[in-house]
């Protein structure tokens, strides 16, 4: 998926950054701890659609990972 894509999306609920977890194709609000999946590379920014992560994977998820629309790569 494109990174310009991705750091141009924002939780529609909190408006935050997202994290993409590309070994699931989700883009991570670990601040609702919500899962947004991205489907054939299309991100489905609904929160009906969206899995909800467990406080454990929450905390995971803000630890590690890439943080989106923060790479200068
Ligand atoms: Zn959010």
């Amino acid at each position: 998926m494109d990174k310009q894509l991705i750091s141009m999306l924002v939780c529609p609920l909190c408006k935050g950054k997202l994290k993409f977890d590309r070994e699931a194709a989700e883009l991570l609000c670990t601040f609702d701890g919500l899962a947004y999946p991205v489907r054939d590379g299309v991100p489905v920014m609904l929160e009906g659609e969206a899995r909800k992560m467990s406080e454990e994977e929450k905390l995971e998820k803000a630890q590690a990972g890439t943080q989106v629309g923060n790479n200068k790569a």
